[in-house]
């Protein structure tokens, strides 16, 4: 995958090693996503972990909420392995992490991060503790932690706290400007003792995730402006379909923008039975659109209009994109740099040449009205007109033969 375009500043952070992957430091922001499957259940929770990384996900975050989920992990690693997957993994716990980890060390091993969320790691006087616990096993396995706070599990000692000072203030500030704040104080305040426990910036990634676009948006400038930590962004419980991927872009966009980001992840809603893949999908496609990073060709194509009155023309759009996604795992592994290739499917004579002759490969099908009649355009030169109905399949074999022969080779790993 290319690396991050040079043209956007980024904060500078800490980087934190996760397996083979880096989170900040400088490195290309990582797309990491979550299964939804039981863990206890080794055999489909390593099934998800593989198609999320097959998908493109660099890290992937597992529950580990009961003792058969803790004893499932070694088993979901040794089936990663059988399955060639390398993704990190990382544990998400809550509430008995500390208990989990000390009663299960091959589970802490086999992890690559732990996720702790210090709203939800204990109450009062046990809160510190098991706190201290989790980054002493951290210590004890060489593990990075992200310290992951989430405004629907705020420590409610420390928000109690913030909010009854703020009352005997002359001019109290707003309860949800406190709030922010609060979140902020108890990401930094929990790093802070991480460090006194003896874990080193270097392991820390740090998270604070809201479900409005505002205070992510306000929360995160914040944060960012407070520490060098390497940061997880994402807005928590984005929601379903369109509205979780417009919330989610419309505040990660923000964001990355300002350099603000380290690792993203988007959390949709996923339809019953639906493909979770798609969260990894959403993320690659904010980075990519972005321009900063590149995943997978991507292919413009018009919105078609009454220009367009057939299907026809949507139809070669959603059949080239689902084309070269196919074939991307294949050309990834043989080609460099196929990933920046440009598509573009366009339904008229209106935009349709000028569109096609800006992408690496183009074609301008006929509108209503026109000649039944395609022009193709290769790095801005038309160079074939295409016709009939084997139009598609001749467009996917032009496709082909340009990244045959465009693209740099890979040397063969076998010889
Ligand atoms: S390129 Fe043609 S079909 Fe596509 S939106 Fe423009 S006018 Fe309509």
């Amino acid at each position: 995958m290319s690396e991050q375009s040079a043209s956007l500043p980024r904060r500078e952070s800490v980087g934190v090693t996760i397996g083979d992957v880096t989170i900040g430091g400088g490195a290309p922001i990582v797309v990491q996503s979550m299964t939804n499957t039981d863990t206890a259940d080794a055999e489909a929770t390593a099934a998800q972990v593989a198609a999320l990384a097959a998908a493109g996900s660099e890290i992937v975050r597992i529950t580990v909420d009961t003792e058969e989920a803790a004893m499932a992990v070694p088993a979901i690693r040794e089936r990663l392995e059988k399955l060639g997957c390398q993704a990190p993994l990382v544990g998400d716990f809550h509430y008995n992490g500390h208990k989990l980890l000390s009663d299960y060390p091959d589970c802490a091993r086999a992890l690559d991060k732990f996720r702790i969320n210090p709203g939800n790691v204990g109450f009062r006087d046990k809160r510190d503790r098991q706190f201290a616990v989790m980054i002493e096993k951290a210590l004890e396995y060489a593990k990075p932690v992200r310290i992951g706070v989430n405004w629907g599990s705020l420590d409610n000692d420390l928000l109690t706290g913030m909010m009854d000072a703020n009352a005997k203030l002359a001019k109290p500030r707003e309860a949800r400007e406190v709030t922010r704040e609060a979140l902020v104080a108890s990401a930094l305040g929990s790093a802070e003792r991480a460090r006194e426990l003896g874990l080193g910036s270097d392991r820390i990634v740090l998270s604070c995730k809201v479900s409005s676009v505002q205070d992510l948006v306000a929360v995160y400038g914040d944060l960012a402006s407070r520490c060098d930590y390497a940061l997880h962004l994402g807005l928590t419980e984005a929601g379903m379909g369109s509205k979780g991927i417009v919330a989610s872009t419309a505040a990660l966009a923000v964001l990355l923008q300002q350099g603000i980001g380290d690792t993203i992840r988007i959390s949709l809603t996923p339809e019953p039975d639906g493909d979770r893949t798609q969260e990894v999908i959403v993320a690659q496609q904010i980075l990519q659109t972005m321009g900063l990073r590149s995943f997978t060709p991507m292919v413009a194509a018009c919105p078609g209009c009454g220009r367009t009155t057939s299907t026809y023309f949507q139809e070669l759009a959603s059949q080239i994109e689902g084309y070269v996604r196919a074939q991307m795992p294949r050309w990834r592994e043989s080609y460099v740099g196929v990933e920046e290739m440009q598509l573009a499917v366009m339904g008229c004579i209106v935009n349709g040449p000028g569109e096609s002759k800006l992408a690496n490969v183009g074609i301008s099908l006929p509108g209503s009205g026109e000649q039944p009649a395609a022009p193709v355009f290769i790095d801005g030169k038309k160079t074939v007109t295409l016709r009939g109905s084997a139009i598609a399949e001749e467009f996917k074999k032009i496709v082909d033969d340009y990244v045959a022969q465009t693209y740099e080779k890979r040397p063969d790993p076998a010889t």
